[in-house]
């Protein structure tokens, strides 16, 4: 959504590149461990401080589920998210019906200028399921 321009300084560039590189949807101390084994000297507010820009300029994803710790996603495009209720996993979810609930939303509701919504998706996952 935002426009702005944000200088991509090398610390960004390496978290970026290492965030890309998963899939797993890890939170900041997992991707501070990653990075750190190229920026040895780099510490873990650096990383939270970068990942919360990143994510406001939607380079990234911040995902906030209920209490749980803060998640990032190195995929801006908009999809869902399913956690498995037991193990905590995170999983990509792309589903084509439920890109139409922006445009199902109202612009406005009991007083509230609407700006967006916070879907969380659970169930159990693969290897969950079976035990
Ligand atoms: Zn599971
Ligand atoms: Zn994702």
């Amino acid at each position: 959504m935002s426009k702005l321009k944000i200088k991509i300084t090398r610390q960004r560039k390496i978290i970026l590149e290492e965030l890309k590189r998963v899939a797993s949807h890890p939170g900041a101390d997992k991707i501070y461990e990653m990075v750190r084994l190229k920026l040895p000297k780099i510490s873990l507010g650096t990383v939270y401080r970068n990942l919360e820009i990143l994510a406001k300029y939607n380079i990234i994803k911040k995902l906030e589920f209920g209490s749980n710790q803060k998640r990032f996603d190195g995929n801006p495009e908009n999809h869902f998210h399913i956690r498995c209720l037991n193990c905590g996993i995170i999983d990509d979810l792309f589903l084509e019906k439920l890109n139409n609930l922006k445009n199902i939303l109202p612009k406005e509701d009991k007083g509230y200028k609407i700006i967006g919504y916070n879907l969380e998706i659970t169930g159990l996952c693969s290897k969950c399921k079976l035990k």
